[in-house]
């Protein structure tokens, strides 16, 4: 796979990611296929580093491979525990079983919140998951974030 086509400038903000939120993500969305799967990031900014300190599952209620929309349930309950936490919720991720990890025209569309992260875990090749951690303003224009798995 050639992945050139989907470069962006990096920003200077960065994600840190536990190995075992890492993990989790990525079991989760390897039981979701054929699906889309789809969830929140809750954590801690500080300065230019994004601590992400939990990951919430949410169901993809579109029940798609090409696309995902959030329980809204699971979704305010997501807030209420973050909020219960200390922890904002930075942004969320979602799959994407059968093409590469880059947002595509329909997540650009949707990415509403410029201030939110959008990851996305490409599963398109067995042996090879990719995570990236997206910023995609309301032009469309899209930079990407370092993630550091930690
Ligand atoms: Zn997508």
């Amino acid at each position: 796979m050639d992945y050139t086509e989907y470069i962006y400038p990096f920003t200077d903000e960065k994600i840190i990611i536990k190995k075992e939120d890492y993990n989790s993500i990525l079991d989760y969305c390897r039981q979701g296929i054929p699906e889309e799967s789809c969830g929140l990031i809750g954590g801690k900014k500080d300065e230019n580093i994004n601590r992400i300190e939990k990951v919430y599952f949410l169901t993809n209620i579109d029940h798609s491979n090409e696309h995902f929309s959030m329980d809204p349930k699971e979704q305010l309950d997501a807030y209420k525990d973050a909020r219960a936490n200390g922890y904002d919720i930075l942004g969320n991720f979602h799959s994407h079983p059968e093409s590469p990890s880059r947002p595509s025209e329909e997540d650009k569309k949707l990415a509403y919140d410029s201030k939110a992260i959008y990851m996305i875990l490409s599963l398109m090749e067995d042996n090879n998951p990719v995570l990236r951690a997206f910023h995609v303003e309301k032009n469309s224009i899209v930079t990407e974030h370092e993630i550091i798995v930690e």
